[in-house]
């Protein structure tokens, strides 16, 4: 008998509280069970243990711990760099909690540990209520929120870490707490950007806003407009007023409906738009001042959805199961030398679904300070991802290269370290760069709630001696 198999046996004899289904290699549906949403991430482990309360999560790091065996934390299984997985090791799946309560009336919502942004959008979406998060339904609420949280609604309402209200967390010693501002308020900083190093996340509660209809879509224009469309993309987004956002993107033109077929798969730049808290022409009006400055686009887009449809608009482009490698970077300001940088690598996407992406990181996301939680870039006004995708495994190579090209070749513009939840594994001094001044501070925490450092597969914070 192998020694993963016969951890998931020994799993099976000694969890006899456990009512979540473990799956061990010998199991159908074990190679179902290890999947995560990057193709390129193969990981075996010891065995998935779907939990189904933090009881169960609390009783699977001590049979982890005392056989002494990694722990991988697995929300959404989005992280890029294959974070949810672990060889060897044991997965606690967290998707069977993936519950959504929404209070419309204190304008909260209280989600499980494992759900993910379209089982968020959704609830709250039916109270035209919503709390910001990122740009696809799929991604699980527990990477992202933990790492920071960019999307459509940052510039309105900040990053999604400034939306949490409190969180229930799996120490790494089992015990369960409730961190807030009042109750473990270190632990509470710590989680907000810190990642998934301060233990197990089973239940966030965020704070909602109105957000009913948006006006949202993308503009593209040509690739031979590129230079001058960022030219003046980045001087007017951060001059905009907050009901916009703007993030802007090399990509191709989906090949399908609602697009014209005529531009289908043709490489453009493009500026992703949502502004809430307005109409259609308050919206054409907040767009304008770029409108008036640039060539005319190849097509203009936005028009009223519900928010949760914006939040789904472009999740048949990115399903799971494709090769993904991605690189990123903050940046504060983007001088012409980067521009033409951008649109030397922009105009040379390996493949068409992969893409750069400028996400806005300014208005309501600045009022917060970069002491205020761990996230510390708060005077960056982008978070760059420069992103290979493809579903072919064959063309790994190519989207690696491109990706990894184009970071080294823009890195010197940036601010120094990148937002963790578009990173790799890209070593330990990149995420000290990362977290920037705070990460003494998030080192310290760890050897407070985690010194042994348990929870080790993620963008890791060493706990301090
Ligand atoms: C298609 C796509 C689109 C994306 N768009 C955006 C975007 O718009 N905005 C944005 O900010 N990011 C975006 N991301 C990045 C995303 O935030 C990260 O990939 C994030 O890690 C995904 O979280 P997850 O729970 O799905 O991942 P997982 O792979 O499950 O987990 C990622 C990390 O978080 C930890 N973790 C997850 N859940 C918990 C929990 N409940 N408790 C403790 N630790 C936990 C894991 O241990 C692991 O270290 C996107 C990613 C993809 C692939």
């Amino acid at each position: 008998m192998s020694t993963v198999t016969t951890s998931v046996s020994a799993a099976r004899h000694q969890l006899v509280s456990f009512n979540g289904r473990l799956v061990g290699p010998d199991d159908n549906g074990y190679d179902e069970a290890r999947k995560v949403y990057n193709a390129m991430i193969d990981r075996r482990p010891a065995f998935i243990a779907h939990c189904t309360t933090g009881d169960e999560v609390s009783q699977v790091i001590g049979f982890a711990r005392a056989h002494d065996l990694p722990i991988a934390v697995r929300g959404g299984g989005h992280n890029g760099a294959g974070l949810g997985t672990v060889d060897g090791g044991v997965v606690i799946d967290l998707s069977p909690m993936n519950g959504v309560r929404v209070d419309p009336v204190a304008r909260r919502a209280r989600v499980g540990g494992g759900a993910t942004w379209g089982d968020v959008d959704r609830a709250t979406g039916e109270h035209g209520l919503a709390t910001p998060s990122g740009i696809i339904a799929s991604t699980g609420v527990g990477g992202l929120t933990l790492g920071g949280g960019l999307g459509h609604l940052t510039r309105r309402f900040g990053l999604t870490i400034d939306n949490l209200l409190e969180a229930e967390v799996v120490l790494a010693s089992g015990r369960r707490v409730w961190a807030n501002a009042e109750s473990h308020p270190d632990l509470f900083w710590a989680i907000r950007g810190g990642g998934g190093n301060f233990g197990v996340v089973t239940s966030f509660v965020f704070r909602l806003h109105e957000v009913g209809t948006v006006i949202g879509g993308p503009t593209f224009w040509s690739l031979d407009d590129a230079a001058e469309v960022l030219a003046a993309y980045r001087e007017f987004l951060p001059a905009a007023p907050r009901e916009l956002n703007g993030f802007f993107a090399f990509a191709s033109v989906p090949p399908g409906p609602p697009f014209p077929e005529e531009l289908h798969l043709r490489k453009v730049c493009g500026i992703v738009w949502c502004y809430v808290g307005g109409d259609e022409a308050a919206a054409a009006a907040a767009m304008k001042p770029l409108l008036d400055s640039v060539p005319a686009p190849l097509l203009h887009g936005p028009g009223p959805m519900p928010h949760a449809a914006l939040q789904s608009a472009f999740d048949g482009v990115y399903p799971a199961g494709h090769q993904w490698y991605w690189r990123a970077d903050f940046v504060k300001e983007i001088p012409d030398a980067a521009i033409a940088g951008h649109v030397r690598f922009g105009s040379a996407m390996p493949t068409w679904q992969s893409t750069m992406h400028l996400y806005p990181i300014d208005g309501a996301a600045h009022d917060v300070a970069a002491g205020d939680s761990a996230w510390s870039y708060r005077d960056a006004t982008w978070a760059t991802v420069y992103a290979g995708v493809d579903p072919d495994p064959a063309n790994t190579g190519a989207i690696r290269d491109w990706s990894v090209g184009y970071q080294e070749a823009l890195h010197p513009y940036s601010a120094g370290g990148a937002y963790v939840n578009m990173m790799m594994n890209e070593g330990q001094e990149r995420v000290r760069a990362s977290y920037g001044g705070n990460y003494d501070r998030l080192a310290r925490i760890k050897a407070t709630y985690d010194p042994d450092n348990v929870f080790r597969i993620n963008q890791n914070i060493r706990p301090s001696a």
